[in-house]
């Protein structure tokens, strides 16, 4: 009889024969500017701790002291008896840092994703998605049986021009953007976005987890970048990245985040964010509210670290944010260069088909408030060595 699992091993073979097998590693110390990884200890390039607050001494220590008074778990679904007055204090708290009326929070930013959308569209009416947009996205545009008309990366005309044709034939539509796309870093025009989406009176909704703690006033986001304070619909987030823990976010108009409590799925069929993510993300939010300290020293780092690779020769592609794709082209350059790279004390990833488009391999850098100039100069040491050796760079 035939192995009825074959194919997947045809599959997994197909992966490495193309250099896109992913090979996770294992970290065996607390994310920062360091790691101990596979056991060696390497420059970390590649997480999403903007700020440096995934292992910041407040906020462990908020963690130690909420877990003495909740325990950890919430123990039920939020609309059972999952929630705890420290998840509604997240939530104003998430809401006023935002300068919005109401946010609601989900287990991740990927849930976010997918609880919201559904919740907004259904079979009948449409989705206007960049042609980029996170996989999350994506899937909670599937998820909800809606139309998905793409529309070309970060091109409001574009835009304009399939809801001309498109809109009237649905009874209600969603514009949905990324804030800042994940891969190249690069920022939607929220601003035009936004009057576009007013001419044909849709839904307007923008994922933010790479904007948050990161653009706008000390961190503030994507709609405070663009001073468009009240005019978004709904703002999803993560709590993963610049807020160092886990969770996901939709902020916005009450009335959006009202109706996602009562037909969020994730929020009704799975248990909420524990005690320790909670209250670390309160003690974020503390953080960012009290000072600007870590999101300028992200960015002082961004600038330094990119003009000195574009010095070097480094094709950083469009990026206006810490996210730093170095391109590369083909998967298994990237690859090697990622390998060598680690060989040489400095952990990035490559990034290749699907995630990116064929042809445009790159490794990501991520840039954090936790890297010290030292680190950055190193880091930048080590890339011009692995340049040179593999001919990208003279
Ligand atoms: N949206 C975007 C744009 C992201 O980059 C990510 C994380 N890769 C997510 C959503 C999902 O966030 P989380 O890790 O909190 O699930």
């Amino acid at each position: 009889m035939a192995n009825k699992l074959q194919w997947i091993q045809d599959e997994i073979q197909k992966l490495k024969d193309d250099g896109l097998y992913n090979r996770i590693r294992t970290l065996s110390s607390p994310q920062g500017a360091w790691l101990v990884v596979d056991g060696k200890r390497v420059l970390n390039f590649c997480s999403n701790n903007y700020l440096g607050m995934a292992n910041h001494p407040r906020i462990v220590q908020a963690v130690q002291e909420a877990v003495k008074k909740y325990g950890v778990g919430p123990a039920a679904v939020r609309s059972i008896a999952g929630t705890m007055d420290l998840h509604l204090e997240l939530e104003r708290r998430l809401a006023a840092f935002k300068g919005v009326e109401a946010a609601i929070t989900f287990q991740s930013g990927f849930t976010a994703n997918l609880g919201t959308i559904p919740a907004l569209v259904g079979k009948d009416d449409a989705v206007f998605s960049d042609e980029l947009n996170h996989a999350s996205i994506i899937d909670g545009c599937r998820l909800s049986g809606a139309k998905i008309i793409r529309y070309a990366h970060c091109n409001p005309q574009d835009l304009d021009r399939v809801l001309g044709e498109e809109r009237l034939k649905f009874p209600r539509a969603m514009v949905i953007t990324d804030g800042v796309f994940s891969m190249d870093g690069d920022i939607a025009p929220l601003d035009k976005i936004y009057e576009v989406a007013q001419k044909y009176d849709v839904i307007l909704m923008v994922d933010d987890a790479h904007g948050e703690g990161v653009i706008g006033k000390g961190g503030r986001g994507i709609v405070d970048h663009f001073s468009l304070h009240g005019k978004v619909d709904v703002e999803v987030g993560t709590l993963s990245k610049a807020f160092g823990v886990v969770g996901g976010v939709s902020a916005g108009n009450p009335v959006v985040v009202e109706w996602l409590r009562q037909r969020g799925r994730p929020f009704l069929f799975s248990s909420a964010m524990t005690v320790p993510d909670v209250a670390a993300c309160l003690a974020a939010v503390d953080i960012l509210e009290e000072s600007t300290e870590l999101v300028d020293k992200l960015w002082e780092n961004t600038r330094y670290f990119k003009a000195e690779m574009r010095r070097l020769g480094f094709d950083t592609g469009l990026s206006a944010t810490p996210i730093t794709p170095i391109m590369l082209g083909e998967a298994p350059l990237a690859q090697q260069f990622s390998r060598e790279l680690f060989e040489n004390g400095l952990f990035a990833m490559s990034i290749g088909f699907p995630t990116v488009p064929k042809g445009k391999a790159r490794i990501r850098v991520m840039i954090s408030a936790a890297h010290a100039r030292e680190d950055l100069d190193k880091g930048l040491e080590i890339f011009a060595r692995v340049g040179r050796k593999l001919g990208v760079i003279l």
